[in-house]
């Protein structure tokens, strides 16, 4: 037997627009990201990625729009065909489908490499500490990191720590990861083992959101590039089309940066 099968997207992004006081920053954001999809956002400083990151995960409420991720919009339930606000746990649920890796790794420096990874699996979302070590050993494999399990943050490099805050986003297995310029703090020769490892997690079908200024990244890893600009989305498409032949002025004058 044979089926068709039509995907939904992963994530729903529909006129989202943010504010904070009179200052707009998101002016009208669409997108839609499948399954498996890895879409890098490049764009100038102070255009809004962050922020469009930081409304996907529950950390700024939207003012005008919506964003769905795997069908449920986010901070909302519908009940009774009525949208109705999350209580905090509806909240953790939803956030749980989501990873972040922020610039700055924000690893607990008290807490070991394992104790880092497992913090959030045990402690909120109430998994076994057994199941939890177990995952959190083979995400460190996957990382690239099984000797240092026992080790602290402060014993580690800059690059190895943003793999064990990789690793700690990946821990609550979820089906969104977010990166916000994952590599910008990194001295220049400890980036590339950072982007290798997110390479791998592409291949590996995680969807993924890339905010970066890695142009040679985006080229290789990326199915999608979106160039935003003053809180807006000036241009999308192929790595080969978005930064090979750019279209827009705004993403001609950006990439010739980088030339
Ligand atoms: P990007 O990540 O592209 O550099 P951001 O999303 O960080 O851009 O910021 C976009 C704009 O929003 C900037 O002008 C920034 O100063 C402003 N902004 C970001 N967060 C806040 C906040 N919490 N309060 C007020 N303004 C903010
Ligand atoms: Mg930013």
């Amino acid at each position: 037997m044979s089926a068709v099968q039509t995907m939904n997207p992963l994530v729903q992004v529909r006129d989202v627009h943010k504010s904070f006081d009179q200052l707009e920053v998101l002016k009208g954001i669409d997108l839609d990201i499948m399954p498996g999809e890895v879409v890098v956002i490049l764009g100038p400083s102070g255009s809004g990625k962050s922020t469009f990151l930081r409304c996907i995960n529950h950390l700024e409420a939207i003012n005008k729009g919506f964003i769905a991720v795997d069908g449920e919009q986010i901070g909302y339930r519908l009940r009774n065909g009525r949208l109705e606000k999350l209580s905090a746990n509806g909240i953790a649920r939803q956030r749980r489908k989501i990873g972040m890796v922020f610039q700055q790794f924000n690893l607990y420096p008290h807490m070991t490499v394992l104790q880092n990874i497992i913090e959030a699996p045990v402690g909120i979302h109430g998994e076994s500490r057994q199941d939890a070590t177990r995952n959190a050993l083979q995400l460190l494999e996957r990382v690239g990191l099984s000797e240092k399990a026992g080790s602290y943050p402060r014993q580690l490099s800059g690059g190895q720590q943003q793999r064990v805050a990789i690793a700690r986003a990946l821990a609550i297995k979820p089906k969104l990861m977010l990166f916000d310029e994952p590599t910008s703090a990194l001295d220049p020769e400890l980036v590339g083992e950072v982007l290798a490892t997110m390479r791998d997690l592409a291949k590996q079908g995680l969807t993924m959101i890339v905010v970066t200024h890695e142009i040679g990244f985006a080229r290789e890893a990326a199915d999608r590039v979106v160039f935003m600009d003053d809180g807006k989305i000036v241009e999308m498409g192929r790595p080969d089309d978005v930064i090979g032949n750019p279209q827009h002025p705004r993403t001609k004058a950006f990439l010739s940066r980088f030339l």
